[in-house]
Protein backbone atom coordinates (compact mmCIF):
# COMPACT_ATOMS: atom_id res chain seq x y z
CA UNK A 1 0.00 0.00 0.00
CA UNK A 2 1.20 3.55 -0.81
CA UNK A 3 0.53 6.72 0.61
CA UNK A 4 0.32 9.99 0.47
CA UNK A 5 -0.42 13.05 2.72
CA UNK A 6 -2.17 16.67 1.23
CA UNK A 7 -1.68 19.15 3.65
CA UNK A 8 -4.38 21.89 3.31
CA UNK A 9 -4.27 25.54 4.67
CA UNK A 10 -2.69 28.86 3.10
CA UNK A 11 -1.35 29.25 6.87
CA UNK A 12 1.02 26.55 5.61
CA UNK A 13 2.49 28.03 2.60
CA UNK A 14 2.92 31.67 4.06
CA UNK A 15 4.90 30.02 6.54
CA UNK A 16 2.50 30.76 8.80
CA UNK A 17 2.50 27.87 10.96
CA UNK A 18 4.91 24.49 10.75
CA UNK A 19 3.06 21.73 8.83
CA UNK A 20 3.91 19.42 11.77
CA UNK A 21 1.05 17.02 10.84
CA UNK A 22 2.62 15.66 7.92
CA UNK A 23 5.53 15.18 10.11
CA UNK A 24 3.71 13.36 12.36
CA UNK A 25 1.52 11.34 9.93
CA UNK A 26 4.41 10.11 8.18
CA UNK A 27 6.22 8.95 11.00
CA UNK A 28 2.94 7.27 12.16
CA UNK A 29 2.65 5.56 8.51
CA UNK A 30 6.21 4.43 8.64
CA UNK A 31 5.53 2.47 12.00
CA UNK A 32 2.46 0.97 10.23
CA UNK A 33 4.38 -0.14 7.41
CA UNK A 34 2.75 1.56 4.60
CA UNK A 35 5.03 3.44 2.40
CA UNK A 36 4.63 7.00 1.99
CA UNK A 37 5.73 8.27 -1.68
CA UNK A 38 4.76 11.75 -1.56
CA UNK A 39 3.60 14.57 0.56
CA UNK A 40 2.60 17.83 -0.67
CA UNK A 41 1.30 21.22 0.90
CA UNK A 42 -1.53 23.20 -0.72
CA UNK A 43 -3.43 26.46 -0.32
CA UNK A 44 -7.01 27.03 0.56
CA UNK A 45 -7.70 26.80 -3.39
CA UNK A 46 -10.40 24.80 -5.27
CA UNK A 47 -8.49 24.17 -8.48
CA UNK A 48 -5.32 23.56 -6.94
CA UNK A 49 -6.57 21.45 -4.20
CA UNK A 50 -8.43 19.83 -6.97
CA UNK A 51 -5.04 18.94 -8.80
CA UNK A 52 -3.23 17.33 -6.26
CA UNK A 53 -6.34 15.75 -5.24
CA UNK A 54 -6.26 14.07 -9.14
CA UNK A 55 -2.50 13.18 -9.06
CA UNK A 56 -2.87 11.50 -5.97
CA UNK A 57 -5.58 9.44 -7.00
CA UNK A 58 -3.42 8.43 -9.72
CA UNK A 59 -0.13 7.00 -7.92
CA UNK A 60 -1.67 6.17 -4.01
CA UNK A 61 -3.80 3.74 -2.87
CA UNK A 62 -4.20 5.53 0.63
CA UNK A 63 -4.33 9.72 0.43
CA UNK A 64 -4.49 11.62 3.92
CA UNK A 65 -5.62 15.33 3.57
CA UNK A 66 -5.58 17.65 6.89
CA UNK A 67 -7.44 20.91 7.34
CA UNK A 68 -10.01 22.72 5.62
CA UNK A 69 -12.65 20.98 7.66
CA UNK A 70 -14.02 23.93 9.41
CA UNK A 71 -17.41 25.66 9.17
CA UNK A 72 -16.86 28.70 7.01
CA UNK A 73 -16.70 28.99 3.05
CA UNK A 74 -12.66 28.79 2.86
CA UNK A 75 -12.83 25.24 4.53
CA UNK A 76 -13.06 23.49 1.08
CA UNK A 77 -11.93 19.72 2.11
CA UNK A 78 -15.20 18.35 1.75
CA UNK A 79 -16.58 20.15 -1.44
CA UNK A 80 -13.21 19.26 -3.52
CA UNK A 81 -13.95 15.52 -2.24
CA UNK A 82 -17.55 15.40 -3.23
CA UNK A 83 -16.73 16.89 -6.79
CA UNK A 84 -13.97 14.94 -7.40
CA UNK A 85 -15.59 11.86 -6.62
CA UNK A 86 -18.81 13.48 -8.14
CA UNK A 87 -21.12 12.61 -5.20
CA UNK A 88 -23.85 14.81 -3.53
CA UNK A 89 -23.20 15.87 0.19
CA UNK A 90 -26.40 15.56 2.68
CA UNK A 91 -26.69 16.61 6.14
CA UNK A 92 -25.89 13.16 8.24
CA UNK A 93 -28.59 13.58 11.06
CA UNK A 94 -26.43 11.55 13.80
CA UNK A 95 -23.67 14.30 13.07
CA UNK A 96 -25.92 17.12 13.13
CA UNK A 97 -27.18 16.12 16.61
CA UNK A 98 -23.59 15.58 18.22
CA UNK A 99 -22.70 19.35 17.01
CA UNK A 100 -25.98 20.30 18.66
CA UNK A 101 -25.10 18.58 21.59
CA UNK A 102 -21.28 20.10 21.16
CA UNK A 103 -22.86 23.67 21.83
CA UNK A 104 -24.72 23.10 24.28
CA UNK A 105 -22.36 21.84 26.19
CA UNK A 106 -19.92 24.76 25.74
CA UNK A 107 -23.12 27.01 26.59
CA UNK A 108 -22.84 28.71 22.89
CA UNK A 109 -25.88 28.56 20.09
CA UNK A 110 -25.08 26.67 17.20
CA UNK A 111 -24.26 29.15 14.23
CA UNK A 112 -25.83 28.08 11.47
CA UNK A 113 -22.93 27.67 8.95
CA UNK A 114 -21.16 24.51 11.54
CA UNK A 115 -24.00 22.12 9.74
CA UNK A 116 -21.65 22.26 7.05
CA UNK A 117 -19.49 20.30 9.48
CA UNK A 118 -22.39 17.59 9.45
CA UNK A 119 -21.96 16.74 5.93
CA UNK A 120 -21.09 13.75 4.28
CA UNK A 121 -21.44 12.07 1.09
CA UNK A 122 -22.59 8.40 -0.01
CA UNK A 123 -18.67 6.68 0.48
CA UNK A 124 -17.83 8.34 3.59
CA UNK A 125 -18.29 7.30 7.02
CA UNK A 126 -17.63 9.70 9.87
CA UNK A 127 -14.54 9.74 11.48
CA UNK A 128 -15.77 11.16 14.96
CA UNK A 129 -14.03 14.25 16.50
CA UNK A 130 -14.73 14.17 20.15
CA UNK A 131 -12.10 17.28 21.22
CA UNK A 132 -13.78 19.78 18.32
CA UNK A 133 -16.22 20.31 15.86
CA UNK A 134 -15.07 18.78 12.85
CA UNK A 135 -15.94 15.03 12.20
CA UNK A 136 -13.83 13.40 9.47
CA UNK A 137 -13.80 11.33 6.55
CA UNK A 138 -13.09 7.87 5.82
CA UNK A 139 -13.99 6.84 1.87
CA UNK A 140 -13.59 3.84 0.25
CA UNK A 141 -14.17 3.96 -3.84
CA UNK A 142 -12.26 2.27 -6.32
CA UNK A 143 -10.02 0.47 -4.56
CA UNK A 144 -8.74 3.92 -2.94
CA UNK A 145 -9.26 5.56 0.60
CA UNK A 146 -9.16 8.62 1.24
CA UNK A 147 -9.01 9.62 4.71
CA UNK A 148 -10.19 13.49 5.65
CA UNK A 149 -8.47 14.80 9.36
CA UNK A 150 -8.97 18.20 10.98
CA UNK A 151 -6.15 20.50 11.07
CA UNK A 152 -5.61 21.47 15.05
CA UNK A 153 -3.22 18.57 15.79
CA UNK A 154 -4.40 18.36 19.34
CA UNK A 155 -7.37 16.47 17.15
CA UNK A 156 -5.87 15.10 14.85
CA UNK A 157 -3.75 13.00 16.85
CA UNK A 158 -6.36 11.05 18.74
CA UNK A 159 -8.41 10.42 16.19
CA UNK A 160 -5.83 9.29 13.94
CA UNK A 161 -4.89 6.71 16.92
CA UNK A 162 -8.56 5.69 18.25
CA UNK A 163 -10.45 5.28 14.81
CA UNK A 164 -7.74 5.52 11.73
CA UNK A 165 -5.30 2.97 13.08
CA UNK A 166 -7.43 0.41 13.27
CA UNK A 167 -9.61 0.37 10.15
CA UNK A 168 -5.77 0.35 8.70
CA UNK A 169 -4.60 -2.48 10.41
CA UNK A 170 -7.87 -3.97 9.54
CA UNK A 171 -7.15 -2.83 5.86
CA UNK A 172 -4.08 -4.75 5.95
CA UNK A 173 -5.56 -8.24 7.29
CA UNK A 174 -2.53 -7.54 9.39
CA UNK A 175 -1.40 -6.49 12.79
CA UNK A 176 0.89 -3.83 12.97
CA UNK A 177 2.15 -3.07 16.60
CA UNK A 178 5.32 -0.94 17.63
CA UNK A 179 6.83 0.29 20.67
CA UNK A 180 9.28 2.81 21.14
CA UNK A 181 12.71 2.35 23.52
CA UNK A 182 13.84 5.71 25.07
CA UNK A 183 17.77 6.37 25.38
CA UNK A 184 19.69 8.81 27.00
CA UNK A 185 23.42 9.63 26.78
CA UNK A 186 24.44 7.68 23.63
CA UNK A 187 24.77 9.28 20.61
CA UNK A 188 22.78 8.51 17.51
CA UNK A 189 25.77 7.38 15.68
CA UNK A 190 27.00 5.45 18.92
CA UNK A 191 23.37 3.66 19.14
CA UNK A 192 23.68 2.26 15.40
CA UNK A 193 26.84 1.13 15.83
CA UNK A 194 26.38 -0.76 18.73
CA UNK A 195 22.86 -2.07 17.81
CA UNK A 196 23.79 -2.66 13.87
CA UNK A 197 23.78 -6.35 14.37
CA UNK A 198 20.00 -6.24 15.66
CA UNK A 199 18.90 -4.07 12.95
CA UNK A 200 18.94 -5.87 9.58
CA UNK A 201 15.73 -8.43 10.66
CA UNK A 202 12.48 -7.40 8.24
CA UNK A 203 10.55 -8.45 11.17
CA UNK A 204 10.27 -6.58 13.88
CA UNK A 205 12.04 -3.51 11.78
CA UNK A 206 14.00 -1.55 14.09
CA UNK A 207 14.49 2.81 12.55
CA UNK A 208 16.13 5.37 14.93
CA UNK A 209 15.55 8.70 15.54
CA UNK A 210 17.09 11.41 16.93
CA UNK A 211 14.25 13.24 19.30
CA UNK A 212 14.84 16.25 21.79
CA UNK A 213 14.35 13.67 24.85
CA UNK A 214 17.36 11.43 23.32
CA UNK A 215 17.91 8.86 20.61
CA UNK A 216 14.64 6.38 20.47
CA UNK A 217 14.60 3.02 18.84
CA UNK A 218 11.24 2.15 17.33
CA UNK A 219 10.44 -1.37 17.17
CA UNK A 220 7.99 -1.99 14.40
CA UNK A 221 6.27 -6.11 13.93
CA UNK A 222 4.04 -6.62 12.12
CA UNK A 223 2.00 -10.08 12.57
CA UNK A 224 -1.55 -12.20 12.24
CA UNK A 225 -2.29 -11.59 15.66
CA UNK A 226 -1.58 -9.00 18.44
CA UNK A 227 -0.15 -11.37 20.62
CA UNK A 228 1.83 -12.49 18.50
CA UNK A 229 3.22 -9.04 17.39
CA UNK A 230 4.26 -8.12 20.69
CA UNK A 231 6.21 -11.74 21.35
CA UNK A 232 8.30 -10.49 18.35
CA UNK A 233 8.63 -7.21 19.62
CA UNK A 234 9.14 -8.71 23.63
CA UNK A 235 11.98 -10.74 21.96
CA UNK A 236 13.73 -7.97 19.92
CA UNK A 237 13.23 -5.71 22.85
CA UNK A 238 15.25 -8.02 25.25
CA UNK A 239 18.38 -7.83 22.73
CA UNK A 240 18.47 -4.15 22.23
CA UNK A 241 18.37 -3.39 26.18
CA UNK A 242 20.97 -6.25 26.42
CA UNK A 243 23.40 -4.02 24.53
CA UNK A 244 21.95 -0.58 25.32
CA UNK A 245 21.47 -1.29 29.08
CA UNK A 246 20.99 1.47 31.81
CA UNK A 247 20.92 3.68 28.99
CA UNK A 248 17.29 2.47 27.84
CA UNK A 249 15.06 5.25 30.52
CA UNK A 250 11.78 4.75 29.16
CA UNK A 251 9.48 3.41 26.47
CA UNK A 252 6.60 5.12 24.41
CA UNK A 253 5.14 7.53 25.94
CA UNK A 254 7.35 7.81 28.95
CA UNK A 255 9.09 11.29 29.95
CA UNK A 256 12.47 11.45 32.01
CA UNK A 257 10.80 13.76 34.51
CA UNK A 258 7.69 10.87 34.85
CA UNK A 259 10.35 8.24 35.03
CA UNK A 260 12.40 10.47 37.75
CA UNK A 261 9.20 11.05 39.95
CA UNK A 262 7.45 7.27 39.88
CA UNK A 263 10.89 6.54 41.47
CA UNK A 264 11.15 9.62 44.06
CA UNK A 265 7.34 8.45 44.61
CA UNK A 266 8.21 4.57 45.43
CA UNK A 267 11.36 5.59 47.47
CA UNK A 268 9.34 7.93 49.21
CA UNK A 269 11.71 11.11 48.92
CA UNK A 270 10.68 14.91 48.05
CA UNK A 271 13.60 17.16 45.99
CA UNK A 272 13.68 20.71 45.48
CA UNK A 273 16.34 22.50 42.70
CA UNK A 274 18.06 25.40 42.03
CA UNK A 275 19.34 26.48 38.83
CA UNK A 276 21.09 29.45 36.68
CA UNK A 277 21.80 28.32 33.04
CA UNK A 278 18.36 26.36 32.42
CA UNK A 279 16.54 29.38 33.48
CA UNK A 280 13.47 27.53 35.62
CA UNK A 281 13.34 25.17 32.63
CA UNK A 282 14.10 22.06 35.25
CA UNK A 283 11.43 23.00 37.63
CA UNK A 284 9.02 23.16 35.40
CA UNK A 285 9.65 20.29 33.52
CA UNK A 286 9.42 18.23 36.79
CA UNK A 287 5.96 20.44 37.83
CA UNK A 288 4.80 19.66 34.53
CA UNK A 289 4.50 15.96 35.12
CA UNK A 290 1.38 14.82 36.94
CA UNK A 291 1.96 13.66 40.33
CA UNK A 292 4.44 16.00 40.85
CA UNK A 293 3.17 17.75 43.80
CA UNK A 294 3.68 14.44 46.15
CA UNK A 295 7.67 14.52 45.80
CA UNK A 296 8.52 18.05 43.81
CA UNK A 297 8.96 21.08 46.79
CA UNK A 298 9.72 23.61 44.78
CA UNK A 299 13.12 25.58 42.92
CA UNK A 300 14.22 28.63 42.06
CA UNK A 301 16.21 30.60 39.32
CA UNK A 302 19.26 32.20 39.87
CA UNK A 303 21.36 34.70 38.28
CA UNK A 304 24.28 35.29 40.25
CA UNK A 305 25.75 33.70 43.64
CA UNK A 306 25.02 36.78 45.52
CA UNK A 307 21.25 35.91 44.74
CA UNK A 308 21.50 33.09 47.24
CA UNK A 309 24.25 33.34 49.71
CA UNK A 310 25.70 36.55 51.61
CA UNK A 311 28.64 38.43 49.98
CA UNK A 312 31.34 36.58 51.87
CA UNK A 313 30.37 33.20 51.00
CA UNK A 314 29.44 34.32 47.41
CA UNK A 315 33.15 35.58 46.69
CA UNK A 316 34.28 32.35 47.74
CA UNK A 317 32.71 30.81 44.84
CA UNK A 318 34.18 31.08 41.58
CA UNK A 319 32.66 34.56 40.82
CA UNK A 320 30.32 34.86 38.10
CA UNK A 321 31.42 31.82 36.57
CA UNK A 322 30.02 28.72 36.24
CA UNK A 323 31.67 26.01 38.66
CA UNK A 324 30.65 22.55 40.19
CA UNK A 325 31.44 24.27 43.26
CA UNK A 326 28.95 26.63 43.00
CA UNK A 327 26.70 23.55 41.49
CA UNK A 328 27.37 22.04 44.80
CA UNK A 329 26.39 25.04 47.10
CA UNK A 330 23.24 25.67 45.44
CA UNK A 331 22.20 21.80 46.14
CA UNK A 332 22.94 22.06 49.33
CA UNK A 333 21.64 25.15 49.85
CA UNK A 334 18.30 24.68 48.17
CA UNK A 335 17.97 21.25 49.57
CA UNK A 336 18.06 23.03 53.14
CA UNK A 337 16.11 25.76 52.06
CA UNK A 338 12.83 23.38 51.04
CA UNK A 339 13.26 21.33 53.54
CA UNK A 340 13.73 18.20 50.76
CA UNK A 341 15.59 14.95 51.24
CA UNK A 342 17.16 15.67 47.74
CA UNK A 343 19.05 19.16 46.22
CA UNK A 344 19.74 19.48 43.03
CA UNK A 345 22.29 22.26 41.85
CA UNK A 346 22.40 23.11 37.93
CA UNK A 347 25.20 25.24 36.96
CA UNK A 348 26.24 26.24 33.61
CA UNK A 349 27.87 28.64 31.51
CA UNK A 350 26.43 29.28 27.91
CA UNK A 351 27.15 32.92 27.23
CA UNK A 352 30.67 33.04 27.87
CA UNK A 353 30.71 29.78 25.27
CA UNK A 354 32.93 29.02 22.38
CA UNK A 355 31.01 29.38 18.60
CA UNK A 356 31.74 26.49 16.61
CA UNK A 357 30.03 26.82 13.14
CA UNK A 358 27.32 28.72 14.66
CA UNK A 359 26.57 26.36 17.53
CA UNK A 360 27.47 27.50 21.49
CA UNK A 361 29.55 25.04 23.48
CA UNK A 362 28.09 24.91 27.09
CA UNK A 363 29.39 23.86 29.89
CA UNK A 364 26.87 22.16 32.85
CA UNK A 365 27.64 21.45 36.45
CA UNK A 366 25.07 19.18 38.13
CA UNK A 367 25.06 18.58 41.58
CA UNK A 368 22.76 16.24 43.62
CA UNK A 369 22.59 16.48 47.65
CA UNK A 370 21.09 14.02 48.88
CA UNK A 371 22.37 14.45 52.42
CA UNK A 372 24.04 11.31 52.67
CA UNK A 373 26.14 11.13 49.39
CA UNK A 374 27.35 14.37 47.00
CA UNK A 375 27.50 13.72 43.46
CA UNK A 376 28.58 15.36 41.01
CA UNK A 377 28.66 15.82 36.80
CA UNK A 378 29.72 18.04 34.26
CA UNK A 379 28.97 17.71 30.73
CA UNK A 380 29.90 19.41 27.61
CA UNK A 381 27.29 20.33 24.96
CA UNK A 382 27.05 22.25 21.35
CA UNK A 383 23.87 23.55 20.52
CA UNK A 384 21.57 26.79 20.85
CA UNK A 385 21.01 28.26 23.82
CA UNK A 386 17.25 26.75 24.18
CA UNK A 387 18.81 23.22 23.07
CA UNK A 388 21.56 23.82 25.83
CA UNK A 389 18.76 23.90 28.76
CA UNK A 390 16.69 21.19 27.19
CA UNK A 391 20.05 19.17 26.76
CA UNK A 392 20.76 20.27 30.51
CA UNK A 393 17.73 19.48 31.69
CA UNK A 394 17.43 15.78 30.37
CA UNK A 395 21.20 14.84 31.54
CA UNK A 396 19.95 15.92 35.05
CA UNK A 397 17.19 14.27 35.18
CA UNK A 398 18.94 10.98 34.02
CA UNK A 399 21.71 11.37 36.00
CA UNK A 400 18.90 11.32 39.03
CA UNK A 401 17.43 8.79 37.66
CA UNK A 402 20.51 6.52 37.78
CA UNK A 403 21.42 7.74 41.43
CA UNK A 404 17.95 6.90 42.39
CA UNK A 405 18.43 3.39 40.64
CA UNK A 406 21.19 2.47 42.33
CA UNK A 407 20.65 -0.40 45.44
P1 LIG B 1 -11.22 23.90 12.42
O1 LIG B 1 -12.54 23.25 12.46
O2 LIG B 1 -10.60 24.04 13.80
O3 LIG B 1 -11.19 25.19 11.62
P2 LIG B 1 -9.87 22.73 10.15
O4 LIG B 1 -9.89 21.29 9.80
O5 LIG B 1 -10.64 23.64 9.28
O6 LIG B 1 -10.25 22.85 11.68
P3 LIG B 1 -7.73 24.49 9.57
O7 LIG B 1 -8.70 25.63 9.63
O8 LIG B 1 -7.15 24.15 8.25
O9 LIG B 1 -8.38 23.18 10.18
O10 LIG B 1 -6.59 24.73 10.62
C1 LIG B 1 -6.93 25.08 11.95
C2 LIG B 1 -5.66 25.21 12.77
O11 LIG B 1 -5.05 23.94 12.90
C3 LIG B 1 -4.57 26.06 12.13
O12 LIG B 1 -4.73 27.43 12.40
C4 LIG B 1 -3.33 25.51 12.77
O13 LIG B 1 -3.17 26.04 14.06
C5 LIG B 1 -3.63 24.05 12.88
N1 LIG B 1 -3.13 23.32 11.69
C6 LIG B 1 -3.73 23.20 10.51
N2 LIG B 1 -3.01 22.45 9.64
C7 LIG B 1 -1.91 22.12 10.31
C8 LIG B 1 -0.74 21.34 9.99
N3 LIG B 1 -0.63 20.76 8.79
N4 LIG B 1 0.19 21.17 10.93
C9 LIG B 1 0.05 21.73 12.15
N5 LIG B 1 -1.02 22.47 12.53
C10 LIG B 1 -1.98 22.66 11.63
Amino acid sequence: MRAEIIATGTEILLGEIVDTNTSFLAGELAALGIDIHFASSVGDNYERFSGVLRQAWQRSDIIITTGGLGPTQGDITRDVIAAFLSEQTYVDEGLKQNLIDFFSRVGVPMPENNLRQARLIPSAKALLNPLGTAPGWWVEKEGRTIITLPGPPGELKPMWRSQVVPRLQQQSGAVIISRVLKTWGLSESKVDEVTAPLLSSPNPTVAIYARQDGIVLRITAKAPAAEAARELIARKEAEIRGVLQEHVWGVDEDTLAGVVGHLLESKNLTIAVSETLTCGLLAYTLASTPGNTRYFKGGIVINTPEAIFNRERAAELAGNHASQQNAAAMASSVRAQFNADIGIGLDGDAAKSDSVGGAQLGKVFIAIDTGHTEHNASQVYSGRPGQLARRATQQTLYTLRNLLLRP
